[in-house]
């Protein structure tokens, strides 16, 4: 098959899996079908829409239940829940932080807010994620440990922290992750702004590190409008994240007392509402979007050139956003792919750039990151929202 008739077939079988008669087709929307009317009438009815109101703790209980963690922390964004987690975690000014170079920007923003510096690093075929035995490799050859703390050889800064992100839901090796951040004395926060209702080996991604951030962006798995959590099995972390979130005002009936420069990032209560309605549907949700999954597999599965990403064995996957991974000869198909659908309103996407490319970012240290040079070239984002089942 050349280019053209490869991209046609591929377009084609798209469009054959996915519901007939829609004008356009999104990469990931949400669904509101249970009680989100209900909750977000009694907050206006009942007048608490903002900063107070029930919805907040019961969505924070909700979210703890659901991850299995200790305590989850609402805020208003995925991307404010991974920079408290970076403060929790002792990430200071000039401190580096290891992070995948195939991620959302905001994974190295939040790293950047701290004033500290995003060190990338590659990513395994297998997850799409960071590769633990790689950068194990890489930590023995240009690391020193010093009074228990982790120094970069050739800056001499410290290294700090280390952010896997589960990429599309999909979950990173954490064993060897952790194992890793023990030896080096790392700290092991998780951005799990896409895999809310992810797994490891039977536990849920997010809860591997001290703390973890997850994201109810419109385009994620669920909902808030916009909003994220940061979750921990830490009590004394959990409390700090509320207390900084909350403009570190010390409790007191009328006193303005602040011993921190806290932040303002706290979810308001109709958010939470919405998100206390989600969640309910979320394992119906999730069975959906595992189904659909395997739709697509089935699909692409006699198809030469192309392989449908498929969840690593020791992960269950939310199959936050499906992706077609193109055989390298065919790589040049990815542009006439994403042209032809796109113009046919069904919305496809690349991978983000790598961040070690994108002018912010390209002064940062990096390890060789052949993988995702590779993978970046080959990747796309097909429609994964529940309603295209
Ligand atoms: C969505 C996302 C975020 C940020 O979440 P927001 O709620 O949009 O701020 C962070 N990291 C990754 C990998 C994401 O996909």
């Amino acid at each position: 098959m050349n280019i053209e008739e490869f991209s046609t077939n591929v377009v084609s079988r798209l469009k054959s899996n996915l519901p007939e008669g829609r004008e356009f087709i999104a990469l990931h929307e949400p669904t509101f079908e249970g009680n989100e009317w209900n909750y977000l009438k009694e907050c206006l009815d009942s007048g608490w829409v903002s900063s107070v109101g029930k919805y907040v703790d019961l969505f924070e209980q909700k979210v703890s239940a659901f991850t299995g963690t200790n305590h989850a922390v609402a805020v208003m964004n995925g991307t404010a829940a991974l920079h408290i987690c970076l403060k929790l975690a002792d990430v200071q000014q000039q401190d580096e932080v290891l992070v995948p170079s195939l991620t959302f920007v905001a994974t190295a923003n939040a790293i950047s807010y701290c004033g500290a510096i995003p060190h990338f690093v590659d990513i395994s075929h297998q997850t799409l994620g960071l590769d633990p035995y790689v950068l194990s490799d890489y930590l023995e050859s240009i690391s020193e440990i010093r009074s228990g703390a982790c120094y970069n050889k050739k800056t001499g800064r410290r290294i700090k922290a280390v952010v896997p992100m589960h990429t599309f839901g999909h979950s990173v090796d954490l064993d060897p992750l952790v194992i890793l951040c023990e030896k080096y004395g790392l700290e092991l926060v998780e951005d799990a702004a896409e895999s809310l209702g992810s797994y490891y080996k039977g536990r849920h991604t997010g809860s591997f590190g001290r703390t973890a951030a997850i994201s109810f962006n419109g385009n994620k798995i669920i909902t808030t409008g916009g909003g994220g959590a940061i979750v921990t099995n830490d009590e004394s972390i959990a409390r700090k994240a509320k207390h900084l979130t909350t403009t570190s005002k010390i409790a007191h009936p009328w006193e303005y007392d602040h011993d921190h420069i806290g932040y303002n990032y706290r979810m308001p209560n109709i958010n939470a509402a919405l998100g206390c309605a989600q969640l309910e549907k979320l394992p119906e949700l999730l069975h959906k979007k595992r189904d659909l999954a395997a739709r697509y597999h089935i699909a692409f599965a006699d198809m030469d050139g192309i392989q449908v990403f498929r969840e690593p064995d020791f992960s269950s996957s939310n199959y936050w956003l499906n992706t077609l991974i193109l055989d390298r000869k065919y790589a040049a198909a990815r542009d006439i792919i994403l042209n032809d659908s796109n113009k046919n309103g069904i919305m496809t996407r690349p991978v983000w750039k790598l961040l070690h490319k994108l002018s912010i970012y390209e002064h940062c240290p990096k390890m060789n990151t052949p993988v995702a040079d590779d993978l970046e070239k080959r990747i796309i984002n097909i429609p994964s929202s529940a309603n295209c089942l």
